[in-house]
């Protein structure tokens, strides 16, 4: 493993070049989760970690500052640190970066305007251009090279198609900057189609039907975590590639709009597509766990197992470094998305909280619960390695 100490922006004087904020710790913010493992069962988590290729399907691997009350104008800047040290410490071989994603406020106090995706873009590529350790992946053999040379892979990803506006060649752009993975819609409706967030999602538009296709030809995954359920529908029947729902869980299992319903994840999974389980906080609930932990987490995951088959189901944490329940605080007006009333408020998802812990854990609970080697290694990253290499 090639981390060899950088932090990000350090080519740069802090105070002259940039304002630096102090920064939420990389390691160690929230107490260690203990699943009660054996001694047993807990080598045998460690050696499925280092021995299987292990892909977060959706995070957002940046350092927010330790006190959010300043966020605001924190997004203004538009310097997101990368969690080098934290991500060093995870196991993880590869992330798909969804960068500021709906926080991205630069030059807007709204997000998702082309300027300020593109800074955002290109402000990352500028960090990890002074250092070895994370590398950019570009293609299905980029993640295979990383992975043997001791690296993490990054993949770069929007959340939304909105900042192309009306302009179909802006996919190739982003395709040009690297971005292999983007959303259709973002919670509120598009030119593209209906979000989840919508009271009517009119569903996938002309224009969306053509973005579909260019994306499909370009080799960009789609993304539907946000986007409407019948948006989601035409979406899986348009594009000609397997689709992906990088983060979300089932509606049948948690009552919101923000989980998928049964005939989406069928669609998905006929499709030939791949769906990750969500985790940020007080998303993916349950009934039987009704206060966030890895343990609702997990209750989303077996069920669509059953649903889906074991072969359609991975892992989009969608989480970060920092305190993530102030970041929705902080952001409240950019998401769209109605909150679940009576849902019991934790300071964050036990056992999920960020991106160095999330995949030991994961594995860690599959193996207390029984599953085989060859099936861990699948939905920690063999399905999305597969659904890749027919999407790019
Ligand atoms: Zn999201």
């Amino acid at each position: 493993m090639r981390y060899d100490g950088y932090t990000s922006f350090s080519y740069l004087t802090p105070g002259r070049d940039y304002r630096a904020y102090d920064l939420a710790p990389e390691l160690n913010r929230v107490a260690p989760y203990d699943l009660g493992l054996s001694e047993d069962q807990a080598a045998r988590a460690e050696r499925l970690l280092r021995e299987s290729m292990v892909i977060s399907l959706h995070d957002h691997p940046q350092v927010y500052p330790a006190d959010l009350r300043d966020g605001v104008d924190y997004a203004h800047r538009g310097r997101t640190p990368l969690a080098y040290l934290g991500l060093s410490r995870s196991g993880l071989d590869a992330v798909f970066d969804n960068l500021a994603g709906p926080t991205g406020c630069i030059t807007s106090h709204y997000g998702w305007t082309w300027t300020d995706v593109l800074h955002d873009i290109g402000m990352r590529l500028a960090d990890v251009a002074h250092q070895d350790y994370v590398t950019i992946a570009r293609t299905v053999a980029d993640l295979h090279a990383a992975r043997a040379d001791g690296r993490l892979a990054l993949v770069l990803g929007l959340e939304a198609a909105t900042p192309i506006e009306n302009n179909i060649d802006r996919l190739d752009l982003l395709y040009g900057f690297g971005v292999r993975q983007l959303g259709v819609v973002y919670n509120e409706a598009n030119l593209l189609g209906g979000g989840l967030a919508e009271p009517r999602d009119g569903g996938l538009t002309r224009f969306g039907r053509r973005a579909v296709e260019r994306m499909n030809k370009l080799g960009m995954a789609i993304d539907l975590s946000h986007a409407g359920d019948r948006t989601s529908m035409d979406a899986i029947a348009a594009s000609e590639r397997p689709v992906l729902i990088t983060h979300a869980g089932a509606r049948a299992v948690w009552p919101t709009e923000r989980m998928k319903p049964d005939h989406v994840l069928r669609a998905l999974a006929e499709s030939g597509g791949l769906l990750g389980i969500e985790a940020a906080p007080h998303s993916t609930l349950s009934p039987a766990h009704p206060r966030h932990s890895i343990e609702s987490v997990m209750d989303h995951f077996t069920y669509c197992v059953e649903l889906m088959g074991i072969e359609h189901v991975t892992f989009g944490p969608d989480t970060l470094y920092g305190d993530h329940v102030a970041v929705h605080h902080a952001f409240a007006h950019l998401f769209a998305a109605s909150k679940h009333p009576t849902v019991e408020r934790v300071p964050y998802c036990a056992g999920m909280e960020n991106p160095t812990e999330n995949f030991r854990n994961v594995i860690g609970w599959l193996v207390k619960h029984g599953y085989r080697d060859d099936e861990i290694a699948m939905v920690v990253g063999g399905n999305t390695l597969r659904v890749l290499n027919q999407t790019w």
